[in-house]
């Protein structure tokens, strides 16, 4: 066996696990003027931070669960969040058909208050009450891009041709997309061009205290190796207890409750850029958004999950639970023929003794160790909180590492996203002006990909034979190349499930070609994470 390289030099700050809590710590605090070295295991995003619905978004459901401090940060959080990355994330209206035989969950305490005082309402909520409820969801947030909740009229707005004519009004609310495993490779990036140090494809073997520093060991396709580290974070997101018990060996009682959530893509539904919102007579809610231009996206599920958290699927009755849900609502039935793909994660929420996992909360926990160098474990967490969640990350760890500046991160962009909130049109034009042998589809899709870099990706082709090999559906050697070399791609899966969702459009055979070429191409090219 091959000796430890123990060559690294002492950083501030050690992070493992690269999804979004653990890029979104290391961009923070390498912006703070702190050296951080990162390690993922496999690829960023691999796990829960690519199987997310996709949303910023403050929960309305959570309101039932009296999580007003959860829902009113993320809420504050989507226009902060969507002026610094204007290209993975926009604004988008969800539609909540409304029909008095809607049951909503029945152990939120809002569910406890309405059965003492109302009982003859038997799970049911008045329109009353979800009026209020989104009133609520309006005016905690401070909204000033996001529009404001209205009723609309199913029989006359576009958003009721696909539904059931027994669904006559609606309400309208605002939230927003976002591209999850794009923004937690553009944190990495950000990081990096901060003076981080991102590896990929590193496990975390060991971390023991050692005086003041930690000493963790990696291990990679090239070997073993020892870093030191005045502070350690664990984001380790499903992983976070294993971590804690079988890598660092710290006797703790706290623990993780894996709660896995399936989503399925289906061909396109419906004919607008509306997303709904369906309550089920389970009281559970499930959401299909438009997705990829040509696509549905529906979920999610909400099991507890028992297996190993890279192991989890969307099983038979998961797809036949979320077709028959919407089929409540969709006035053509969805089967399971319909379905394109299925993703499924597993969200590591903080154990707070909930009987069910839906009621489980979803309310971050940090927790700092410092019997030793510190040690900081982050429990649960929304994509939405992600940059809250760093910046408290951060705070917690100011009395024990020198950093050069405080709190920063609010809205400075991520790469590519230096461009006005609602300019991506403008942007889209111009590259084509620019680049004349763009369709429609790939222009906007560079856009939404790389923002104000899309330019560098083209590297100034003047034509799309300039752009080398074509894998399909517009993925060139040139923008594989910008992929490897910039956003730590080192297999076909990285790039086309979660740098894109091209694989919804490449086959089986591209896929497995395309795997075959960036193999032969690592050697060749050297990613910027090595
Ligand atoms: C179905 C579902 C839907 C969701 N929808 C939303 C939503 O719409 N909006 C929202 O705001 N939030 C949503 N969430 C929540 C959000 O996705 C998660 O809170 C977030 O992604 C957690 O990120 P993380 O970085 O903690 O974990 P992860 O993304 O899982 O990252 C942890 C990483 O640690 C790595 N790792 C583990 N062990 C080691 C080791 N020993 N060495 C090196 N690396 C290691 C893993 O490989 C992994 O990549 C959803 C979650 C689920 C499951």
């Amino acid at each position: 066996m091959s000796p430890i390289d123990t060559s690294a030099s002492v950083v501030d700050l050690f992070v493992i696990g690269g999804g979004i809590n653990g890029c979104g710590i290391a961009r923070d605090a390498a912006g703070r003027g702190l050296s951080v070295t990162l390690a993922e295991m496999g690829d960023l995003a691999q796990a829960t931070s690519s199987a997310s619905t996709k949303l910023f978004h403050g929960g309305l459901r959570y309101l039932e669960y009296f999580e007003f401090r959860l829902v009113r940060e993320a809420l504050e959080e989507r226009e902060t969040l969507l002026v610094m990355m204007p290209h993975i994330s926009w604004p988008m209206r969800f539609v909540l058909p409304y029909h008095p035989d809607m049951r909503f969950e029945s152990d939120t305490p809002v569910s406890k208050l309405m059965s003492f005082f109302m009982p003859w309402m038997r799970g049911r909520r008045p329109a009353w009450l979800i009026r209020l409820g989104l009133l609520m969801y309006d005016t905690m947030g401070g909204r000033k891009i996001l529009p404001a909740t209205r009723t609309i009229d199913l029989a006359r707005d576009p958003a009721g041709v696909a539904l059931k004519p027994k669904f006559h009004k609606a309400y309208e609310y605002s939230d927003c997309w976002v591209e999850d495993s794009r923004l937690v490779v553009l944190n990495a990036r950000d990081a990096e061009a901060r003076g981080a140090r991102i590896l990929v494809g590193t496990k975390v073997i060991s971390a023991r205290r050692d005086g003041d520093l930690w000493r963790i060991v990696t291990e990679s396709a090239s070997g073993q190796a020892e870093h030191s580290a005045r502070a350690l974070v664990n984001a380790g997101g499903p992983w976070v207890e294993d971590i804690i018990r079988n890598v660092t060996r710290i006797d703790s009682s706290e623990g993780v409750r894996l709660v896995r959530g399936s989503h399925i893509v289906t061909r396109r539904l419906f004919d607008h850029d509306r997303c709904y919102f369906f309550q089920g007579t389970d009281g559970r809610i499930v959401f299909a958004i438009p997705y990829e231009q040509d696509f549905t996206l529906i979920g999610t599920t909400d099991q507890d999950h028992h297996g190993a958290p890279g192991e989890a699927v969307c099983t038979e009755a998961e797809q036949d639970y979320l077709c028959t849900f919407v089929s409540q609502y969709f006035a053509r039935p969805v089967t399971r023929a319909d379905i394109v793909w299925t993703y499924s994660g597993v969200r590591p929420l903080y154990n707070d003794g909930a009987k069910s996992a839906t009621a489980a909360t979803r309310d971050y926990v940090l927790s700092l160790d410092t019997k030793g160098p510190p040690l900081l474990n982050v429990f649960g967490g929304k994509i939405t909180t992600y940059r809250r969640l760093a910046e408290n990350a951060l705070a917690k760890l100011a009395p024990f590492l020198a950093m050069t500046k405080g709190a920063w991160t609010a809205c400075v962009p991520l790469p590519g996203g230096d461009f006005p909130h609602d300019g991506v049109a403008a942007l889209t034009a111009r590259l084509k002006a620019d680049y004349p042998f763009l369709t429609d589809y790939w222009a906007g899709r560079l856009i939404r990909a790389y923002g104000t870099e899309a330019a560098q990706v083209l590297a100034g082709a003047k034509s799309a034979a300039d752009l080398g090999r074509d894998f399909g559906a517009t993925l060139t050697e040139t923008e594989l190349h910008w992929l490897m070399q910039h956003e730590y791609a080192r297999r076909a899966a990285d790039v086309v499930w979660r740098r894109s969702k091209l694989g919804l459009r490449l086959t089986a055979a591209q896929i497995a070609e395309l795997d075959t070429f960036m193999q032969a191409q690592h050697g060749a090219i050297s990613p910027a994470a090595e």
